[in-house]
């Protein structure tokens, strides 16, 4: 048994819906693209899940954050697929790929061949058990990835109702469900090895405003420890966490978030990989030509460092999607890639944004007692990455476009004392 499609699309996260919305707009025909997914919906913003998903009240549910909402345009409900005649394959998992014959098969047995394949797989949740902890599979152990998860997660965190929540994690999925978690009126602990939260981005300085905000709001920080262990009852729940320091703290619950590795297994051995992704060129292309990568599972040249990254956030599955599905449908007006990385997050009522990179020496500025801060990365005489806290949609464009450009720094102490104004002035 077989079906035959011009284009597939393997996945059906972020990236394949915002592929699929360029496919429409480039004019792809009807029967000539299908996407195949492990989920039982139509591709969604994935961000949505440890926000809206878990207020309180008036809680965002589907059909109200499929793709491509989160980028004001429109919203693909199942409907839209229909209507251009591309083929949904849901709660069906790719199996195996044959590069050489261009065919998948799937778990239902079926085959299906491509003549270019985007591969949208992102990635999955990293498990306990590849840290040597068992308990993963517990009732109230929760990790947050999908639908799934954040259906689960709400259940077991209404059932936890004002008790004791630990959050192992001070990564993005640990910040972003520590601040759902005491919205929603549960008693919280963040534990994470680090010294400070979001320790690959944010400075101490940075970490410091968000964590007294944090414990504002009555989140507790275990930093500088491990869980090694959890204390179950007899019908196989968590009640304790244990940690490497010695100390147990009490657990109606546990929310899992440290990191994720790249769904990368179908293409080993077949595509060449780097960086724990499918390693592709300019136009999303990889090692073989008629397969393409986006979103979390590629890594690709980002032209304004030199450098091959792969990148984690949501910004880069849109952009790398539809630059990927412009270089498959119109090659000779397609130019390379050239994507300025831009990482936010919005936590109570915080919110911030991040362009460039953080390397080099680092310079604040703002009031960090108040509402409006930042920072600005300056690399080899050059500014390379601006974070703001609190701004305008005008003063995160001036910082998005003051990056992009890569001014040369000379007075580092007019730059601090510019702050804001600097970017602003650009
Ligand atoms: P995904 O969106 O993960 O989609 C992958 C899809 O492939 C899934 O549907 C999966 O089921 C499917 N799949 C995998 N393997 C197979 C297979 N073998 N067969 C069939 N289907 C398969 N980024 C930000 O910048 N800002 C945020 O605020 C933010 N919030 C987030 C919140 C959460 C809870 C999570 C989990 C991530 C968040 N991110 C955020 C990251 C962002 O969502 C990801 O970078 C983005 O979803 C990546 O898109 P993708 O299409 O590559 O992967
Ligand atoms: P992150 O990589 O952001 O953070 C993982 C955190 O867990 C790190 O602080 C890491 O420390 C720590 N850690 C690693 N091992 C252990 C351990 N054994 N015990 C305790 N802590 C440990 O991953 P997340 O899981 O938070 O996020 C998953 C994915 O979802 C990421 O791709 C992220 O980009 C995405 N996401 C993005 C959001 C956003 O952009 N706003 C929001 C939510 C999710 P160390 O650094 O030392 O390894």
């Amino acid at each position: 048994m077989g079906r035959a499609f011009v284009y597939v699309i393997v996945g059906g996260g972020v990236a394949a819906g915002y592929a699929a919305h360029e496919f429409v707009k480039r004019g792809v025909s009807h029967g000539e693209l299908c996407i195949i997914s492990e989920e039982s919906v139509a591709p969604y913003e994935r961000p949505a899940l440890s926000k809206g998903y878990l207020l309180p009240e008036d809680p965002a549910r589907l059909p109200s954050f499929h793709c491509c909402v989160g980028s004001n345009e429109e919203k693909l409900t199942p409907k839209y697929y229909k209507e251009h005649g591309i083929e949904l394959i849901l709660n069906t998992q790719v199996k195996s790929a044959d590069v050489r014959r261009n065919t998948l098969q799937t778990a239902t047995g079926e085959t299906i061949s491509y003549k270019i394949l985007i591969v949208a797989t992102g990635a999955r949740p990293l498990k306990l058990e590849e840290f040597g902890v068992s308990g993963s599979d517990a009732a109230n152990v929760c990790y947050l990835r999908d639908m799934v998860d954040a259906e689960r997660l709400v259940n077991v965190m209404q059932s936890s109702s004002g008790g004791n929540a630990i959050v192992i994690g001070g990564g993005y999925i640990g910040m972003e469900c520590a601040a759902s978690l005491a919205i929603n009126k549960l008693n919280v602990t963040m534990v994470f090895p680090e010294a400070h939260c979001m320790a690959r981005l944010f400075t101490t300085k940075i970490a410091s405003y968000y964590e007294e905000f944090y414990k504002s709001r009555g989140v507790k920080f275990i930093k500088g420890t491990v869980l090694t262990s959890f204390d179950f009852n007899t019908d196989g729940k968590v009640t304790a966490v244990n940690l490497r320091d010695g100390s147990k703290l009490p657990a109606d619950m546990v929310v899992i978030g440290i990191g994720i590795r790249p769904n990368t297994s179908l293409f080993e051995g077949q595509l060449t990989l780097e960086k724990g992704g499918i390693k592709v060129n300019g136009s999303m292309q990889s090692s073989n030509s008629s397969i393409y990568a986006v979103g979390d599972v590629a890594a690709f040249p980002v032209k304004i460092f030199g450098e091959t990254r792969r990148l984690e956030h949501v910004d880069c599955a849109r952009k790398s999607a539809r630059h990927a599905v412009a270089a498959i449908m119109e090659p000779e007006k397609t130019g390379e890639f050239d994507y300025l990385p831009f990482f936010y997050s919005r936590v109570f009522t915080l919110s911030w944004q991040f362009y460039g990179d953080n390397i080099g020496e680092v310079f604040h500025f703002g009031d960090f007692s108040g509402k409006t801060f930042g920072a600005y990365w300056i690399h080899n005489g050059h500014l390379v990455g601006s974070f703001l806290e609190g701004g305008t949609k005008e003063q995160y464009e001036a910082i998005a476009h003051a990056t992009k450009l890569k001014p040369a720094i000379e007075d580092v102490t007019e730059l601090e004392r510019q702050g804001l104004g600097f970017a602003l002035s650009m």
